[in-house]
């Protein structure tokens, strides 16, 4: 189909071509691709949990149980103990009376945006909110508002004139996957209250990470109580696969009758629950795994200022490295590559044109060696 080669050329030449490269060991700070050990700064494991003995042991005791697949939906006969055990589990993590997992944080984001708002509603969401987002406001058929990023009196002045609207959704990521700050929560609850909207945060990046427990930035700012809908992903922090959202019971309940990718696929395996259920337990046991992620992200971002690079605004494990030009970042990814460290060039249309960076993620695993490797490698490459 000659359309097809036609784009993909046109992809090529404005270097935003994409390529997959195979991992061929489990997803830790050393990874193997075509037989050569990288040094990762790029995964979303931040605790190392996708590794960690008792997740493992907890998956193959479950595997023996329940064998793997589910085999149907959660509202045929894929509906397995594991998969409550999973839901109670989250919503005590979290403190909320009741969750719902869905088989990722993507299809979360679709099914609640799209069950909570609808035609005649509002929905209002940060610029920089991840992609799920902004699919789910896209499906949801409501009219959609975007403010610029975290900007609190365009979400204002959007939010002054919807007295035609009888429901207002606003919407933003906890921790923004690209440029790593944080959404000003306690603004965007007051000006929610004032205007009589509804408030949904996105803590993928947040959970097991922030907050004195690993809640996230809703806890870190202390409105467990505030926000009305909290949704998050299992596959970064919690180190497996699959998204929930919580909430009161019964925004619940009319998230299992009205959410279609809930409704409509297949249930997760049961083993992944187990690992999902193990990885929580640890987070909320062993605080230490967070206190050396935040011990390697301070150490990182106090020798990168010295070292004068520009991280954006990043106040979270998400250290993006600005680079600008999407070619001359894509060429010190690769350079980088060719010196053992994997650190990918993110590029339109994921960030906005003229802002490709390096995105580095941290993780609790990484080693001081791993971080003086890191400098060393950046500071030839960078000629620094
Ligand atoms: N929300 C945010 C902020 C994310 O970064 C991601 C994953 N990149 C998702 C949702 C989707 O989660 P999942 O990977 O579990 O589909």
């Amino acid at each position: 189909m000659k359309y097809i080669s036609d784009e993909l050329s046109k992809i090529k030449e404005s270097g935003l071509y994409r390529e997959l490269k195979a991992v061929e060991n489990a997803q830790d700070t050393r990874i193997d691709i075509e037989g050569k050990t990288y040094l990762s700064f790029c995964s979303n494991n931040y605790l190392g949990l996708a590794n960690h003995p008792s997740v493992i042991e907890a998956v193959k005791k479950a595997v023996d149980e329940y064998g793997w697949g589910a085999c149907a939906s959660r509202l045929v006969s894929g509906n397995m103990t594991l998969h409550e055990a999973l839901e109670k589990e989250i919503s005590r993590f979290k403190r909320k009376d009741a969750a719902i997992v869905f088989p990722t944080g993507y299809m979360a984001n679709l099914g609640v945006i799209s069950s909570l708002v609808s035609g005649g509603d509002l929905v209002i969401s940060d610029k920089l909110n991840h992609a799920s987002i902004i699919d789910g406001c896209r499906l949801s058929g409501a009219d959609f508002r975007v403010y610029a990023h975290c900007n609190m009196e365009k979400l204002e002045t959007i939010l002054k004139k919807t007295s035609k609207y009888n429901r207002k959704l606003i919407v933003t990521d906890s921790v923004f996957s690209m440029d790593g700050d944080l959404a000003p929560l306690p603004d965007i609850v007051r000006i929610a209250k004032k205007y009589n909207a509804m408030v949904m945060v996105d803590e993928a990046h947040g959970t097991g990470v922030f907050g004195e427990n690993g809640r996230g930035v809703v806890e870190y700012f202390n409105l467990d109580n505030e926000v009305d809908v909290v949704m998050g992903t299992l596959s970064k922090a919690i180190g497996s696969l699959g998204g929930y959202v919580c909430g009161d019971d019964d925004l619940i309940s009319y998230l299992r009758n009205k959410a279609r990718p809930f409704m409509y696929t297949t249930a997760l395996p049961p083993a992944v629950c187990a690992a999902s259920i193990a990885s929580i337990n640890l987070i909320q046991e062993d605080h230490s795994l967070r206190e050396v992620l935040w011990n390697n992200v301070c150490c990182i971002k106090e020798r990168l200022g010295l070292l004068g690079i520009d991280m954006i605004s990043s106040q979270s494990q998400i250290i993006p490295l600005l680079i600008g030009d999407t070619q001359k970042a894509v060429d010190i990814s690769k350079l980088l590559y060719e010196r053992g460290v994997l650190i990918p060039a993110i590029r339109p249309p994921t960030v906005p044109a003229n802002s490709s960076r390096l995105r580095m993620t941290v993780m609790s695993s990484h080693t001081q060696d791993d971080l003086e490797s890191l400098f060393k490698v950046l500071k030839d490459v960078l000629n620094l």
